[in-house]
């Protein structure tokens, strides 16, 4: 089928929840992608910081395949190796001691906010039933995710929402100590705010959140389904600043592209969860399991892969504050390992549309701000290519007044 009858297609029978860019990708391979003409594009968006190792990575296909023949689905009303295998390298790999699996980044999230109000409980204080949120935070689009989550723009016409949320700024520790009341359970924070718009945050910021949650007693969730599974550089963004949080939340990159979320939890919050307090019919199934062992495997194993993307990051950011400094309308740079983000004064979706049109896949998030999470494997000269199509984009706009 031609592009513009796929589009045309499309138009008439899914819902219009998204806003897709003109080109339909068939193929895919390592960083690059390729469009039903044949043409090949340098991938910057990863499907959205989830494709980690590489479109169709071999070892992650292998594994896929040799398990879509021996056993697709059994539920959790049975034991699965693959499930309990990729349980055992979280936790060997983490803080956590025990592990919940679902399907997406929403559902963690779901799961997390659960076990808040489960283990609250079970320490034999009900009235603490509110979780401490920051504002322009994105923590998925199940209603209590969405309740969680800090942008109004986004919960706009789906009130009334989940009570027990309440936001304070990002990056501000006095205004989350001046929010916390007796109602208080748990402060819930993403390393780096992603769809906020690549906001790193300062240096000892978790560090503060994790001695003021323990000033308290409460419970510190990050949420890191988008800073997870190898993104800024460490398997974990928690790593960097030498914390440990009490639950965890990854989907993403978790699967390399299959749909996998799972939360992650100390044994003392874990043990809240009983035989029937939480549930998912395709949570852990064997065969995106298997695709997660491989991913643990691979970013855990001597790879290299997680040096590779600190020092690629590390190189991306460098010629990006170069491009930057050139431009009138662009800057500051941000991020940690291949999560970075550019500030823009102009429209960012116009820039993305140039960049496609150059063989470049990028993402604008928050309005303003390119995103680049590529593959964790793209390489310096990849770099290279990126940065000079958007300087050749960027000099274009110049040229023409903008
Ligand atoms: N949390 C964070 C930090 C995210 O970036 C996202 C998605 O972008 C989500 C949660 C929601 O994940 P999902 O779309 O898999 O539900």
């Amino acid at each position: 089928m031609e592009k513009e009858e796929i589009m045309r297609l499309a138009g008439g029978c899914l819902m219009d929840t998204y806003r897709p860019l003109p080109v339909v990708f068939v193929r895919g391979k390592g960083t690059r992608l390729m469009d039903a003409s044949g043409r090949e594009y340098l991938d910057f968006v990863s499907g959205i910081g989830v494709v980690n190792l590489g479109h169709c990575d071999p070892g992650v296909t292998a594994a896929v395949q040799e398990q879509v023949e021996k056993l697709v689905h059994v539920s959790n009303l049975y034991y699965n190796t693959p499930q309990v295998e990729l349980a055992r390298l979280l936790t060997q790999h983490s803080f956590a001691d025990r592990v919940f699996f679902c399907n997406s980044g929403a559902e963690a999230n779901e799961a997390a906010i659960k076990l808040v109000r489960k283990a609250a409980r079970a320490r034999g204080d009900s009235r603490r039933c509110e979780i401490i949120t920051m504002e322009d935070s994105f923590h998925g689009r199940t209603l209590a995710a969405l309740s969680a989550t800090g942008q109004a723009r986004i919960q706009a016409g789906f009130e009334p929402l989940v009570p027990g949320f309440k936001t304070v700024p990002y990056d501000d520790v006095a205004a989350l100590e001046k929010a916390i009341d007796p109602r208080t359970a748990a402060v819930l924070v993403e390393p780096i705010q992603g769809e906020g718009g690549v906001r790193v945050p300062s240096k000892d910021y978790l560090k503060k959140l994790r001695a003021v949650c323990d000033a308290h007693g409460l419970f510190l969730i990050l949420d890191e389904v988008q800073t997870g599974i190898g993104r800024t550089g460490r398997l974990f963004a928690y790593e960097h600043d030498g914390i440990e949080p009490d639950m965890v939340t990854v989907a993403k990159a978790l699967g390399n592209g299959l749909p996998i979320g799972a939360l992650l939890a100390r044994e003392e919050v874990a043990r809240a969860f009983e035989p029937g307090s939480h549930a998912s019919t395709f949570g852990g199934n064997p065969v995106v399991c298997s695709a997660g062992r491989v991913v643990l495997q691979t970013l855990t194993g001597d790879s290299r892969m997680l040096e590779t993307c600190r020092d690629t990051g590390s190189y991306l950011i460098q010629q990006l504050e170069q491009l930057a400094g050139r431009t009138p309308w662009a800057g500051p740079v941000r991020g940690r390992g291949l999560l970075v983000g550019m500030e823009l004064a102009v429209d960012g979706q116009e820039i993305v549309r140039e960049c496609l049109a150059e063989g470049v896949v990028i993402n604008c998030t928050a309005g303003k701000v390119l995103r680049m999470i590529p593959p964790l494997i793209v390489t310096r000269e990849e770099v290279d290519q990126l940065v000079a199509v958007l300087d050749r984009v960027f000099q274009r706009r110049i040229s023409q007044g903008g």
